[in-house]
């Protein structure tokens, strides 16, 4: 894909709105940018890694008149949480942009201008429904009710028709030049899912976007008309450009635009797959290769929000295990496409099993026995038999399909692959058995290749979790006593035998403590029920929807054939399902109220076309409807036998 001469690498995060506080979800997209700057780094690109706020607009406003702040104080006190939280995370970013800054909001301007002059925006007036009470237009996806107007989705309010003079920008004329790209680029928009999403979108006629308010103060002046100010997704979008230098320092920018990726989340996927490209094709630049959107990590099944009490504190996580257990918690569980369920359970299983077993044990293990046998320093190693070879050219072929993986964005394959190296490392110590050749004194020579041999993978091993676990990478390298550090080495002069202890390795301390579920739970759910006394009660009201959306669902009756739990949880079961004219494999949270055998030959009703996600490392496709009493599933069943795959409507 790359092209050969390419030397650059930009990847950018969305600016993130202060009206917010950092959480997982904020953690999450900054940590795959952070960990895929660091790969292109060790693979000896010069990287850009941007990340920043979204500062303007009527809600920022609002928020800081209730707290008796400016905009700008309001703004501030949330980009230094946003800052601190990225460097207990280890986010290694090269510039942290602000809208308020001034470079920003004139290049946003000299765009505008640009745009204007050239006849892609226009004045023209724009009719939408007001909320007089939070003087701002509603979204215009809210829907309309049957009475012929729209409700508030902030406040409940009945919104007011009306019209004000707007400038906007000609998206129409873009739509065909718009699908040609797509069709030219077929990886402009990852993954595949989310592209024909676009291109459906797009297919359907653009209209023209109104971009700019007269009733919102708190943002980037029209140049020349002051009375209107530029509206905020806008001004964000051009973050991406005047973050490198657009109008301020023309050699960075030529260095780095176009933006090799763009991460960010679903939900903002029309603004960076539509907008950005037409904003960008009306300014006569470049377009970025590629917009990736990641899923959104659920909390139990449900979506984490402030209302439900179930936000995910990443504090409370990283003072308990550290920023790198968290940032390979997340960049494993799934890929980045999908949606990811956060359960605690999975969280212990993970840094339990992968990270205190499998690599903390086997560090531990090996270093100790040099520590042992030979003082820390391992004298000569007796020739190499074939199985010490193998382990060498096992690590070749792991190095080469990680690079491919972390190339291809795919970051949970990369780890999958390193750590089926680990268990590689673990069996040739098993095989080898290195605790009973030290009590052969003529063993000396074997017993010495076989740790080497095990230092040399472990090393290397680590050296490719680097831009994960940047952390422990580090400290696996000073444990080893090497000269270097993993980021003094380039990618492709990594080799396996290029060992180099300065001094004797010392005996070892654990990397990773195991955790105790029931403790981490009870320390967890201690801060959310302190926060649930904080959050205030939400305005209720029912949400309709069309019956066209209903109709969207596609609602049918499943056979179970198999159940089984999924190891290590409480809550989940494996379903094998007959859906009539298919069989199907889901997840369901289900295993507190029914034992597997309870479930097989029964039939309920499963949503069929929903998006499969991961759960716990097991794809599940479809979702099974229950009701839910004192935190226990119950599930709907049929009073008489239906042929499976039936629909229900
Ligand atoms: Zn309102």
């Amino acid at each position: 894909m790359a092209e050969k001469s390419k030397t650059t690498f930009y990847v950018t995060t969305p600016i993130y709105y202060v009206n917010d506080v950092p959480h997982i979800g904020h953690a999450y997209t900054t940590i795959i940018a952070d960990a895929l700057a660091r790969y292109h780094r060790q693979k000896g690109l010069e990287v850009f890694f941007l990340t920043g706020t979204d500062e303007h607009g009527q809600k920022i406003e609002k928020t800081a008149a209730e707290k008796g702040m400016t905009p700008k104080e309001l703004a501030d006190r949330v980009v230094g949480r946003f800052k601190e939280l990225w460097k207990q995370l280890n986010i290694s970013y090269d510039y942290f942009i602000r809208t308020t800054e001034q470079f920003h909001e004139a290049g946003v301007q000299k765009i505008f201008q640009k745009l204007l002059a050239k006849g892609d925006i226009y004045k023209g007036t724009y009719q939408g429904w007001y909320c007089i009470s939070e003087e701002n237009f509603l979204s215009e996806d809210v829907p309309l009710e049957p009475e012929g107007y729209k409700i508030c989705p902030d406040c409940g309010r009945k919104a007011t028709l009306i019209e004000e003079e707007s400038y906007f920008f000609r998206l129409s004329a873009y739509q065909q030049p718009l699908l040609e790209f797509y069709q030219q680029n077929p990886q402009f928009v990852r993954p595949q899912t989310r592209m024909n999403e676009v291109v459906s979108f797009v297919k359907q006629g653009l209209k023209d976007l109104s971009i700019t308010r007269t009733t919102v103060k708190w943002g980037i002046p029209v140049p020349g008309d002051p009375r209107h100010t530029i509206y905020v997704w806008f001004d964000a979008l051009h973050n991406y450009l005047t973050g490198i230098g657009y109008d301020w320092n023309q050699e960075l920018f030529q260095k780095f635009w176009p933006a090799d990726v763009h991460l960010i989340g679903k939900d903002i996927l029309r603004f960076h797959a539509i907008f950005w490209p037409a904003f960008l094709m009306a300014a006569g630049l470049p377009l970025p290769r590629t917009v990736y959107g990641h899923g959104w990590w659920l909390k139990d099944e449900t979506k984490m929000s402030k209302s439900r009490g179930n936000v995910l504190d990443p504090y409370l996580i990283l003072e308990k295990v550290g920023a790198d257990a968290l940032r390979y918690f997340l960049l494993r569980e799934i890929p980045i496409g999908q949606d990811g369920n956060f359960s605690h359970e999975s969280f212990v299983q993970r840094i339990n099993s992968d990270l205190a077993n499998d690599l903390g044990n086997l560090v531990q293990r090996t270093l100790t026995m040099v520590v042992n046998y030979f003082a820390g320093k391992i004298d000569e190693p007796g020739e190499e038999k074939e199985e010490d070879l193998r382990l060498s050219s096992q690590f070749a072929e792991t190095k080469q399909k990680v690079i491919e993986f972390y190339d291809d964005y795919a970051l949970n394959r990369a780890l999958e692959e390193i750590w089926v190296y680990l268990n590689t490392i673990n069996k040739y110590l098993a095989d080898n058995e290195p605790w009973k050749l030290a009590k052969q004194p003529d063993q000396r020579p074997r017993l010495a290749r076989v740790l080497y041999q095990s230092l040399c993978a472990i090393k290397g091993i680590s050296y490719l979790l680097y831009p994960v676990m940047p952390e422990t990478a580090g400290k696996i390298w000073q444990l080893l006593a090497q000269k270097k550090k993993p980021v003094e080495i380039k990618l492709a002069e990594l080799k396996f035998y290029d060992f180099q202890a300065e001094e004797p390795i010392q005996r070892p301390e654990a990397l990773f403590p195991r955790l105790d579920l029931k403790e981490f739970i009870g320390e967890m759910d201690k801060q959310k029920s302190a926060d649930k006394k904080e959050t205030k009660p939400e305005v209720k009201r029912m949400e309709y929807i069309t019956h066209e959306e209903f109709k969207k669902m596609d609602l049918r009756v499943a056979k179970v054939l198999s159940a089984e739990r999924v190891a290590g949880t409480n809550k989940l079961l494996k379903l094998q399902i007959d859906l009539g004219t298919e069989q199907r494999q889901i997840i369901a949270g289900v295993a507190e109220a029914y034992a597997p055998e309870d479930l097989i030959g029964k039939e309920f009703i499963v949503i069929a076309n929903l998006q499969p996600a991961v759960i716990r490392g097991i794809e599940s496709q479809g979702m099974l409807l229950a009701a839910e009493l004192d935190g226990k599933p119950i599930i709907p069943f049929f009073d008489r036998e239906v042929p499976p795959g039936t629909k229900v409507k």
